[in-house]
């Protein structure tokens, strides 16, 4: 596992920074090292408003300098206030990333980009204190032979490449050895799994294999793409009972040219088609899709055809984000980031209202239900989990929960969660 140490120094601002890239490296799966040591990312938080704190950092770069020479595969990162970046680069020729402030790119992103780490599968609520292990992330497949505009991955992961059935098996029943109740098959094109292998295999048919591995419980995939989402896979996830009803479709756009020209590969018609298939098996299937907003020349209309979509198709969640160009990407080196950033935002509060107002309508229809809820934590106080179809609820309790598959009843309902009551004699497994 991937160690991180973050070291800040100065204003409050770098303190909330620092703690919120801990957290989110934490739900990348990385963990807090001990201390530079044992680290094999190191951020500082620099600041340079009093000469003082300066030093300080210098201090610190010259022993992480002796550190990476000891050990070279450590990263070091520099966040936080700089004041001289082309004399710091000069200087520091060993740092792997400065991250100066006022890009459009977070900390955290450019250190996904940096670390080559999975793309983020799971959303916590705030505060929440995980109980590691039960919910684990396993890569099936790595890279992708696509070429979308806007992303990184084919160059830096470069092409698809799976694990052997064999190899997958073994490493979810080492897990579940160690407690894991639930799986989250990782890939950057998940339907793509088992293509290259020789004999090929179908991510369906590794699904089957899994569904047989004694106590576990639940099994998730992610990341999709329709032009490989085959009915053998729709029958797996409505037919096979550990496979959840849970599916993370990212459709980028709902227009037709924008998607021409992300080279998506597909056009929105083929989304509307594969969702049409997955409710028709299973009509509280849960979908969740990723938007990008203000790509390169993205007009008014194109930003409507996507708000069209979205309430027609109405998904549960949607994770919506700006877009930025990434270096090395054909949208950063051939198109003009021409989208303002005020509009940029703008169309994001578009969506984010939007899905607030279906995220209301579908989890209203939750209320008075009663759902299995998979237990991974506490967040201020009350045990939180996930249905099958990847809704998070809250309730409380002073049983040890921790694991167990419980029985909620829904009793109030949010747009991005659901509240409810342990049903009497709730516990499902453990
Ligand atoms: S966005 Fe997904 S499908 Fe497109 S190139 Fe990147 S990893 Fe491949």
């Amino acid at each position: 596992m991937t160690a991180f140490h973050i070291w800040t120094i100065g204003c409050q601002m770098n303190v909330a920074d620092s703690r919120r890239l801990a957290e989110s490296l934490e739900k990348y799966g990385l963990e807090a090292a001990q201390g530079p040591h044992d680290a094999d990312v190191v951020v500082l938080y620099s600041c340079v408003v009093r000469q003082q704190a300066e030093d300080r950092v210098h201090g610190q770069l010259h022993a992480l300098q002796q550190m990476k020479a000891a050990r070279p595969h450590m990263k070091v990162v520099v966040a936080g206030c700089v004041s001289d970046i082309p004399d710091w680069r000069h200087r520091y020729p060993f740092v792997d990333l400065i991250a100066e402030p006022g890009q459009d790119l977070t900390v955290r992103d450019r250190l996904v980009d940096l670390l080559d780490l999975s793309e983020r599968y799971r959303f916590d609520p705030e505060q929440a204190v995980r109980v590691p292990g039960i919910s684990e992330g396993v890569t099936i497949h790595q890279g992708c032979n696509r070429s979308c505009t806007y992303c990184i991955v084919p160059s830096t992961r470069g092409g698809e490449r799976s694990r052997p059935p064999a190899v997958v098996l073994d490493e979810v029943r080492g897990l579940v050895a160690r407690g894991t109740k639930e799986v989250v098959l990782l890939s950057q094109i998940v339907e793509r799994y088992g293509r290259d292998l020789r004999p090929r295999v179908l991510l369906s048919e590794l699904l089957s294999l899994l569904d047989e591995v004694e106590g576990l419980e639940r099994i998730r995939f992610l990341t999709s793409y329709p032009g490989d989402f085959g009915r053998d896979l729709v029958d797996a996830i409505a037919e096979l009972p550990r496979v959840c009803e849970d599916v993370n479709l990212p459709i980028q756009s709902g227009d037709d040219d924008m998607l021409r020209r992300m080279k998506r590969g597909y056009v929105v018609d083929n989304y509307r088609q594969l969702i049409q298939r997955l409710r028709a098996r299973m009509p509280d299937v849960g979908l969740s899709t990723d938007i990008i907003v203000g790509f390169p020349g993205e007009t008014e209309s194109e930003h409507q055809h996507t708000l069209d979509m979205l309430a027609e198709f109405r998904f549960d969640v949607v994770h919506v984000a700006m877009y930025s160009p990434r270096p090395g990407t054909v949208s950063a080196t051939q198109m003009d980031d021409d989208v303002p950033r005020e509009e940029k935002r703008r169309r994001l509060h578009d969506v984010e209202t939007l899905q607030k107002r279906i995220a209301t309508e579908i989890n209203a229809g939750y209320l008075g239900r009663s759902v299995d809820v998979l237990v991974e934590g506490t967040a201020k106080g009350r045990w939180y989990g996930r249905t099958r179809t990847n809704k998070l609820v809250h309730f409380a309790s002073d049983e040890p929960l921790a694991g167990r598959l419980v029985d909620v009843e829904i009793t109030a309902t949010e747009p991005w969660y659901l509240e409810g009551q342990l049903e009497p004699a709730a516990v499902l497994a453990c």
